[in-house]
């Protein structure tokens, strides 16, 4: 038997036109079981639980995860039958991003598929749940840096529990690990230094303060170069972020 999990990403992969041998090998799953998925022949699993106005339960790693996107790249939108869409866009020339944010969705909201939808250069990662705007309160008409972003204290509770993972979301989705360098000549002979630095920028003042807020809480220290833009950039600090966010791939 395959849990619930891989069956909502095998049928994400199918949905997202992934062919049967490729999802197969990825997942370990037989093709057998995956064209019976395909087909129907076994009955989805009600919708879930909602954690927030009802008794579900909230992966909350993934949750903090998902949040850090979310405030990066992402939005909610309304449509029929007050199902709201979850969207996370995502870089084409970034492909561990588009499998993060849909695995971090996939493990929010576990009973229904994550898709994929293509568009030129990027790819929308979307979820549809009835119960995205009781996660994400923070939703409203407009660009995020137009209005007020403030967690909830229950969202404060569960970054607080994992800094980590909120700001890989972050940093992947408006930060940036760059390189600089420079020579130095040491001893009659040329060498090379490397500078690696985090940069993230993000048009909102609220969040950036929440990117500043985690920092903070992991003890890694940041300066802002501009007001749009914070800098990670001591070589501790580097090393620190290094640990869990890296280059975007
Ligand atoms: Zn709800």
């Amino acid at each position: 038997m395959y849990d619930e999990q891989t069956r909502e990403i095998a049928l994400a992969a199918m949905a997202a036109g992934e062919s049967l041998n490729a999802i197969s090998k990825r997942l370990g799953v037989s093709r057998a079981a995956l064209r019976e998925w395909r087909d129907g022949k076994v009955r989805r699993t009600p919708p879930a639980n909602c954690p927030r106005c009802g008794s579900g339960t909230l992966d909350t790693s993934s949750y903090a995860h998902l949040l850090g996107l979310y405030l990066g790249d992402g939005c909610l939108s309304r449509h029929r039958r007050e199902v709201y869409a979850l969207r996370i866009a995502c870089d084409d020339v970034y492909p561990r991003l588009i499998n993060e944010a849909a695995a971090a969705m996939s493990a929010v909201h576990p009973s229904r598929p994550v898709h994929r939808v293509r568009a030129v250069g990027y790819t929308s990662v979307v979820s549809y749940w009835k119960h995205w705007p009781c996660l994400f309160p923070q939703h409203g008409p407009g660009p995020k840096h137009g209005r007020t972003i403030a967690l909830a204290d229950w969202q404060r509770e569960i970054v607080a529990e994992h800094p980590q993972l909120f700001l890989r979301g972050l940093f992947d989705s408006d930060g940036c690990r760059v390189t600089n360098w420079t020579t130095r000549t040491v001893a009659g002979q040329t060498k090379r230094y490397e500078y690696p630095r985090y940069m993230f920028s993000n048009e909102s003042t609220d969040i950036m303060h929440l990117c500043q807020w985690a920092l903070d809480l992991l003890e890694i220290p940041w300066r802002m170069p501009r007001r749009n833009a914070l800098s990670v950039a001591r070589r501790v600090a580097v090393a620190k972020l290094d640990q869990f966010v890296g280059p975007k791939s």
